[in-house]
Order: structure tokens, then C-alpha cells, then sequence
């Protein structure tokens, strides 16, 4: 039965991350949502609860998905989970460096093969980091996340703001 590693921060899910999950959803049994614990807490925007909770919301028309936390190696979480594979999107031309290091890297550490999906077109410069950007400026992001991501964003540079 193969299951998928999805992971990442997810510090918020854009939609460039669920066209991702989606599409690997197809393809896979099961598909795991691995959101990584960042050890310095103060550097994501969300906590690890509220990213799992975004994730959970926004993928909740998907039935062969769960969402699990992880720190350290992820080929180590794999193993643990039963997983198989790993599934990243390419953006552009510069993830392709870093993604195929770390790719190479996990199959010689485990054997674990990484696939990659090449990102829908409309989601290439789509990155957590450039959502928050243009959130923390008041910037409409609602092309770029589900609806109740941009109200937590606006709620938490409102706070921020205020
Ligand atoms: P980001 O890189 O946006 O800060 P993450 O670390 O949470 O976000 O991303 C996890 C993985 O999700 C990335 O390694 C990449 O494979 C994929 N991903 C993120 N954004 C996109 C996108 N817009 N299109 C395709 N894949 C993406």
C-alpha cells in the first residue's frame, strides 16, 4: 500500500501546497502531511496547532490523507510511518538545486525515492513567505490562499497593527 510523504512548514498552506497534495492524492493510498516542528518556535508566523489545523480545514474534501508532526531526519519519519516515497513541487528553477541534494541524499540514507510534481503554472512564484509579505502589507492574497487563511492572516497583522 503506498503512502507519500508531503512536508514542509506550511507557516500559512497556500493554494500552491494543496494543487500539490491534490494532485499526489491521486497517484498514492495515502498521503502524509508532515509539518515540521520548527525547533525556534519565535520564526513561524502560525504555531504548529494552527498550521495543522489550516491543513486539516482546507484538505477536508480529501478522504486518504492525514496530517502528522515531525522533527529531525524525515527519511527516520518515513520509516516510522510506513511511507514510501516523498512527493515536493518544483517551482522554479531555483528549488531544483536544493531539491535534488536533498533528493539524492535520502535515497542514499534509506532508499527512499523523492517524486516531484511540477507546480500548475499559476502557482510558480508562490511561496509561504511571499504570502506573508504581501499580507503583512494589507496586499489581497486571496488568489494565493483558501478564504480562511486570509482571514487569519488579516487577523494576525491586525493584531500586529494594531
Ligand atoms: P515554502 O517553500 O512555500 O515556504 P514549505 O516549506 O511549506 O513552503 O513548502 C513545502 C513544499 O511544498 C516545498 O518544498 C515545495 O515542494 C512545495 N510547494 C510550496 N509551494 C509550492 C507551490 N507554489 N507550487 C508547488 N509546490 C510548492
Amino acid at each position: 500500500m503506498p503512502i507519500a510523504l508531503c512536508p514542509g512548514s506550511f507557516d500559512p498552506v497556500t493554494l500552491g501546497h494543496i494543487d500539490i497534495i491534490e494532485r499526489a492524492a491521486r497517484h498514492f493510498d495515502e498521503i502524509i502531511v508532515a509539518v515540521i516542528r520548527n525547533p525556534q518556535k519565535s520564526q513561524s508566523l502560525f504555531s504548529l496547532e494552527e498550521r495543522q489545523d489550516l491543513l486539516a480545514e482546507c484538505l477536508g474534501h480529501l478522504d486518504n490523507f492525514r496530517i502528522e508532526v515531525f522533527k529531525g531526519l524525515l527519511v527516520e519519519f518515513a520509516k516510522e510511518h510506513g511511507a514510501d516515497s516523498i512527493v515536493k513541487g518544483l517551482r522554479a528553477v531555483s528549488d531544483f538545486d536544493y531539491e535534488l541534494q536533498m533528493a539524492q541524499m535520502n535515497q542514499r540514507l534509506t532508499g527512499i525515492d523523492t517524486f516531484f510534481l511540477s507546480t500548475s503554472p499559476q502557482y510558480s512564484f508562490l511561496s509561504s513567505s511571499l504570502v506573508k509579505e504581501v499580507a503583512r502589507f494589507g496586499g489581497d492574497v486571496s488568489t494565493m490562499v483558501p478564504p480562511i487563511v486570509a482571514k487569519r492572516l488579516r487577523d494576525r497583522y491586525g493584531e500586529e497593527n494594531a
